[in-house]
């Protein structure tokens, strides 16, 4: 969940790297360091706290080295400390690594390696693996220029858990070893140099050009070179993958923080995701996906499995898939469906869900799911990640690099994808009237204008945040697709304000939640589905009734009874009306933030792109 950076070139290392971990700061943010190769050896800077604690590190400034890696943490294994910060020395300060992930028989390695000798200075798992390295090296006998790729290999059979690494020696000074299982790591090419980064945003200024290795694939990078291995140490080729995103894509563009720049940038992502899926007078496409109409007949059964705000995509992908194609879906959390042993066939096609394509759940629960047989089909915002490789297939989202840790404008992509995927199958399957199909697509294609318009309750909202900053407990309610967007709008609140929310279906209301409702209680509701209107407002009148001040985001006309603010959003069809009604409820989680004072786009305990479980 970290954010690892190296560099190897002409230029020092060492602002480059800080420049980084800058822009990775968002995946974790306890400790930083770094580590460049200096003429009398490796030199290793670090401290717990921001990445920007590192320039007042002393010597820091002096540092010459052309070669370097350095680390933003999420501590997994020991509090954020100094000694547990990355990167770690082996015992005899020949080799440095920073490793993202977690190594789960640590206990067992560090026990191996006090037995032989070794010391340990920290209280991560991380610390075993520049030592193990170092084992091995002493060990092997050769002396040849693999002796270092040799060792680390070793070292990666023993270890069990999730890793990406970055390696320096002080034995080959003008190297730098990579290799990853299960945590993500991307190559950059450039011109003489070459750079590593967690994810692609970081590095988008100095190079478009990538590579993204396989689990256990090895690289050694030199400054106009880079050699790939695979776990046998077989030489193996890749192919560069060119990335179209721009680079001010992931700057704030003037705005105060990278969340509200996410939620601005709606209109565009929707619009770039719609693509050209929906040619006019034509089907809609898909260039990776060939599904014939005997292939989909033959899917009795459709899991959607996803984490957190991807998953709340996927419960209104469900409503889309159900009522166009006619095939039951069911949307699970990828941690519970990893180990629930689903019942999946070989007519089970699952769809996961990952704006990075990294995250360690639903890889692993999609991994379970082609075990057992079934067509695996990914949706990713990110090119090349993790995710898009274990899949049979995979479709992509175009939202841009989404920086903030509380997700919106992927969230909303999802949604987007996932609709024209529903009627992607329904043309295939003929399960819907064309009549219908047309009437959606039109509505999908004036989404992106409709977004604009949404956003102009933007300073409403904002005035509405001030009078709730400080409440303690909010309820978001909605039925069907209003239930849905609830969901994700009640856990926004929680990322980014700390404020307890919950979100019911608001029939379930009187069964239990509605004890909790008093005076002066906030209840959120959400209102779009025309034949749900009428029930829901009986419910907001049953909160009124009992104290609460209310809000309200709806497409309809309300009579105003009593409802203390109404926020009126476009009108579209329901199952694409999440995309709308969320985007006040992100900017109302945003601007209570904000009044709260609080670090919006690195809330608390949390860190974008899960990558551990
Ligand atoms: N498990 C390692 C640690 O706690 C790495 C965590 C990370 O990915 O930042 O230091």
């Amino acid at each position: 969940m970290c954010g690892i950076i190296g560099y190897i070139g002409a230029q020092k290392a060492t602002p480059i790297l800080i420049n980084g971990l800058l822009r990775l700061e968002y995946r974790g943010y306890d400790s930083a360091g770094i580590s460049t190769m200096e003429k009398n050896g490796l030199s290793v800077m670090k401290d717990k706290g921001r990445v920007k604690n590192l320039y007042d590190l002393d010597g820091i400034n002096d540092l010459e080295g052309t070669i370097g890696i350095a680390h933003t943490r999420w501590a997994t294994h020991g509090k954020p400390s100094k000694e547990n910060s990355h990167p770690h020395l082996d015992n005899s300060k020949t080799f440095a690594v920073v490793h993202n992930g977690i190594i789960e028989n640590y206990n067992d390695l560090r026990a191996f390696l006090i037995e032989n000798g070794y010391t340990f200075y920290s209280q991560t798992d991380t610390e075993v693996i520049p030592n193990l390295i170092h084992y091995y090296y002493s060990k092997d006998a050769e002396k040849d220029e693999f002796k270092l790729l040799r060792a680390v290999q070793k070292t990666c059979k023993d270890l069990k858990g999730s890793f990406a690494l970055q390696v320096l020696s002080k034995d080959l000074p003008d190297n730098m070893l990579v290799v990853r299982k299960d945590s993500p790591l991307v190559i950059g090419k450039g011109n003489g140099e070459n750079y590593i980064s967690s994810d692609i945003p970081a590095i988008l200024s100095f190079t478009k050009d990538f590579y993204f290795l396989n689990d256990y694939e090895f690289a050694i990078l030199s400054r106009d070179k880079i050699d790939f291995y695979d776990i046998d140490l077989n030489k193996i080729t890749k192919k560069i993958k060119s990335i179209d995103w721009n680079a001010s894509a992931a700057d704030k563009n003037g705005y105060e923080d990278y969340m509200l720049k996410e939620i601005f940038e709606q209109p565009n992502a929707i619009r770039e995701t719609i693509g050209s899926h929906l040619p006019e007078n034509e089907r809609c496409t898909f260039e990776n996906l060939n599904f014939s109409k005997a292939f989909l007949q033959s899917i009795n059964k459709i899991y959607i499995v996803a984490c957190g705000t991807a998953m709340h995509a996927g419960l209104t992908g469900k409503i889309a898939i159900e009522q166009l194609c006619n095939i039951p879906v069911s949307v699970d959390i990828a941690s519970e469906f990893r180990y629930r042993n689903p019942i999946i066939d070989k007519n089970t096609l699952c769809i996961y869900i990952s704006q990075s394509g990294e995250t360690a759940d639903t890889i692993a629960a999609l991994k379970l799911s082609k075990s057992k047989g079934a067509t695996t089909l990914a949706i990713s915002n990110v090119i090349g990640s993790s995710i898009t490789r274990e899949a049979d297939y995979c479709i992509y989202t175009h939202a841009g690099p989404e920086i903030a840790v509380a997700s919106t404008k992927a969230y909303t992509s999802q949604v987007m994808l996932l609709n024209i995927l529903a009627i992607y199958f329904a043309e295939i399957l003929e399960s819907t009237p064309y009549s219908e199909i047309v009437k959606i697509k039109n509505e999908i294609l004036s989404l992106p204008a409709k977004a604009e318009t949404t956003l102009k309750c933007c300073n409403e909202i904002k005035n509405f945040a001030k009078n709730m900053y400080q409440e303690k407990d909010v309820f978001f309610l909605g039925r069907g697709v209003d239930y849905n967007t609830s969901l994700e709008a009640s856990l926004k609140l929680k990322e980014i304000s700390y404020i307890h929310s919950e979100a019911y279906a608001a029939g379930e209301l009187k069964h239990g939640p509605i004890a909790l409702i008093e005076n002066g209680i906030t209840v959120v509701s959400i209102l779009t589905d025309e034949l749900l209107v009428e029930k829901t407002i009986s419910n907001i009148q049953e909160v009124i009734t009992r104290g609460a001040n209310t809000l309200v985001i709806t497409n309809k006309t309300l009579p105003s009874n009593n409802i203390d603010k109404i926020v009126p959003i476009p009108d579209t069809h329901t199952s694409l009306s999440s995309i709308l009604s969320i985007i006040p409820l992100q900017l109302l989680a945003y601007y209570i933030s904000k009044e709260k004072g609080l670090d919006v786009d690195k809330p608390r305990n949390l860190a974008k792109s899960v990558t551990v479980e």
